[in-house]
């Protein structure tokens, strides 16, 4: 293989808001592996828990929504070099219960992923070959990028039962909500979405919602108004800022019957109403990640063509060396859609928007 580089960059997390770009040795595949040049790999939310909160472990290269091209292939793989793919579901042990019940999400066996090719914000990742899906002729690598936080947001909708008719709020417009509200949108639900930031406002305007709130503009009731229902309620909240407040007020917004989904995850415990929750049977439950048919449900949804990715994706793009001003610029808010790193991009500083020619 000519095209083989023996070293290659990669972003290296370092500290609270330090991710040098570093270089790194590229192993020898093994049997079953695939070498692959990544196109874009998407800034996630837990990438700003990591980077711009400081809990990341020094060493680590991070990045889990990629897309890629195979470069070279082990020994029995049937992928060729330029078979375009995207990191599959995270590794799960396959054999606990829940792994065994299609619920991989509850594995009890998550092995935590360590090494020096762990992540994508590298020009290339070494994967074991049942850790690639082969994307779907026709769909681009930019958009192939979101197929693993769509699939964080299928797995919150289905979580929450969401059936045909059902109106939905959805709490917060990040990637995870928008994703969320777009496939909502798609499917013929009402949806109405609450978000602070007037660039997410209009980001979910962008998709096609059917409104959007403030959070002062919904209504919050005390224990004393146990079965007053919000005069725009819901049959289902999907709640994915992770913010006490949002959660609390998402709650207070269902009919009866209602559910809230919590999937983004915080740091402040919210406290629901217990004899509303009694009064009018609702239920509160969690979303982690996603189950094995999600990536698959995803991908097919993208190449569908049919969601907003135009707007859902951010035009700003960054090399490896932004990764530090992504996360910073994400965590101030300045970015409404998906952010993604391109590591071929060798100029500093941020491609998009303010950058572009008016
Ligand atoms: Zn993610
Ligand atoms: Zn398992």
């Amino acid at each position: 293989m000519t095209d083989r580089p023996t070293q290659v960059p990669a972003a290296v997390y370092r500290r609270r808001r330090e991710v040098p770009v570093e270089t790194r040795e590229l192993p020898a595949l093994g049997p079953g592996e695939v070498l692959v040049e990544v196109a874009y790999c998407g800034v996630c939310g837990s990438d700003l828990h990591l980077i711009d909160e400081g809990w990341g472990t020094p060493g680590d290269v991070l990045g889990h929504e990629w897309s890629g091209v195979v470069v070279e292939s082990g020994a029995g793989v049937d992928l060729r070099p330029g078979h375009a793919v995207v990191g599959g579901p995270a590794p799960r042990c396959g054999e606990c219960a829940a792994c065994a019940a299609g619920r991989p999400s509850q594995c009890s066996n998550q092995p935590r992923m360590t090494g020096a090719f762990d992540g994508a914000f590298s020009t290339h990742v070494v994967r074991e070959r049942s850790h690639v899906l082969p994307v779907p002729s026709g769909l681009d690598l930019r958009t192939a990028a979101l197929v693993e936080p769509l699939a964080v947001a299928l797995h919150a909708i289905n979580r929450a039962d969401v059936a045909p008719g059902d109106e939905v709020l959805v709490s917060g417009a990040g990637p995870i909500g928008a994703l969320a509200a777009a496939v909502l949108v798609e499917r013929g639900h009402r949806v109405v979405v609450v978000e602070p930031a007037a660039s997410r406002q209009d980001l979910a305007r962008a998709i096609g919602v059917d409104a959007v709130r403030a959070p002062a503009d919904l209504p919050t009731f005390n224990m004393a108004e146990v079965d007053t229902i919000a005069e725009e309620s819901f049959d289902v909240a999907v709640e994915t800022s992770g913010k006490r407040q949002a959660m609390e007020t998402a709650f207070q917004q269902l009919r009866r019957g209602g559910r809230l989904v919590l999937v983004g995850t915080g740091m402040e415990q919210p406290s629901f109403d217990p004899n509303r929750t009694i009064v009018l049977e609702l239920t509160v439950r969690g979303s982690f990640v996603y189950d094995q048919d999600g990536f698959d449900v995803a991908l097919e949804l993208l190449a569908g063509g049919t969601l907003p990715c135009d707007v859902l994706i951010d035009r700003a793009e960054y090399g490896l060396d932004g990764v530090a001003e992504a996360v910073a610029r994400l965590a101030r808010g300045e970015h409404a859609g998906k952010v993604m790193i391109r590591p071929d991009l060798t100029a500093p500083g941020p491609t998009g928007p303010e950058e572009e020619p008016a």
